[in-house]
């Protein structure tokens, strides 16, 4: 895996789009045209009073109409009102909207959405991106870097090479028999595989969903435990975020592999939206412990939605 690109890939083809503008940074972030505007106007980004300001803190809402108000560190010059005046032009289209979060948008699908066909277009430009199917070894191997505890680890590892005891391994080694007691115990539809436990069964799929809330990202998952091991964690362009999603993936799978084992051995049900506040409570102290980025966050900070934008 080409791993000094494996987030560019992904961070070239998603933007923020503007919801009430407080989670988006102005100069920084990419949410009006094809770059950041610091890139786009660097004269006025040099004249900025604020260059970490979000949108939000660069304009207010009067009589329920938007307006920009800009703050330089100087009174503007009359040869450099033009470029203000082209920068006003430039963002009209993308006006906060009060009642919604920002969020983070697909750049290659028409509509926004992440889907597994726009992304493989996109890696025939991005080679040597996302591993094989059945991952090669030394990929696999960034599980080993993982700051989590090493029973998660050694659960995630071998849930990576399938050889967990799901109900399809155990079948396939004449211990479980007949379709019905391979079944998965969650949705009682499917024989329970590797890749239908963990990413196809609806009850997991909602637990992705949750997590995606919670993280940021918009996003369709691909239908392979490697590959969706890939690309979660190419949703990091920088090592600190690229070693969070590691670790939340890593404790991810750990906790869904014991609530599997509590829901067939002793019967215990379990829901999505626990599921997500247990992983978020988890990371958090683990957080602490092994140090996985360095920004000390309050609980509460660290469980609200778009997580990951707030660390970047
Ligand atoms: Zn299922």
């Amino acid at each position: 895996m080409g791993r000094a690109n494996s987030g560019r890939w992904f961070m070239d083809n998603i933007r923020r789009r503007i919801g009430n503008g407080s989670q988006t940074k102005f100069w920084e972030h990419k949410w009006a045209g094809s770059t950041p505007l610091r890139m786009t106007f660097p004269r006025l980004f040099q004249l900025a009073t604020d260059k970490e300001a979000t949108v939000g803190e660069w304009g207010k809402w009067v009589d329920g109409e938007w307006i920009w108000e800009f703050k330089w560190r100087r009174e503007i010059r009359a040869s450099e009102q033009e470029m203000v005046d082209r920068l006003t032009n430039f963002i009209s289209q993308c006006v906060p909207c009060a009642d919604r979060e920002d969020c983070w948008t697909w750049l290659a699908s028409s509509d926004g959405k992440f889907s597994t066909k726009s992304t493989y277009s996109i890696l025939k430009a991005y080679s040597n991106v996302l591993p094989r199917p059945n991952a090669d070894a030394d990929f696999l191997n960034l599980i080993w870097k993982a700051k989590t505890p090493h029973k998660a680890t050694m659960t995630t590892w071998r849930m990576l090479k399938n050889r967990l005891p799901t109900c399809e391994n155990l079948r396939k080694r004449k211990i479980l028999m007949t379709d019905e007691a391979t079944k998965c115990c969650e949705c009682d539809m499917q024989e329970e595989s590797t890749n239908h436990f963990f990413l196809l069964c609806p009850k997991t799929d909602e637990v992705w969903n949750e997590l995606q809330k919670w993280l940021g990202i918009v996003t369709a998952r691909p239908n392979h435990f490697g590959k969706h091991f890939g690309m979660f964690i190419s949703f990091g362009k920088e090592k600190k975020i690229r070693n969070l999603l590691l670790a939340i993936w890593v404790g991810c799978i750990w906790i869904m592999w014991k609530k599997r084992n509590e829901r067939r051995f002793d019967g215990k049900l379990w829901d999505s939206k626990n599921f997500v506040l247990e992983i978020k409570i988890r990371l958090w102290f683990w957080n602490m412990i092994f140090e996985i980025v360095e920004d000390a966050m309050d609980l509460d900070a660290w469980c609200s939605n778009d997580f990951i934008c707030k660390l970047l």
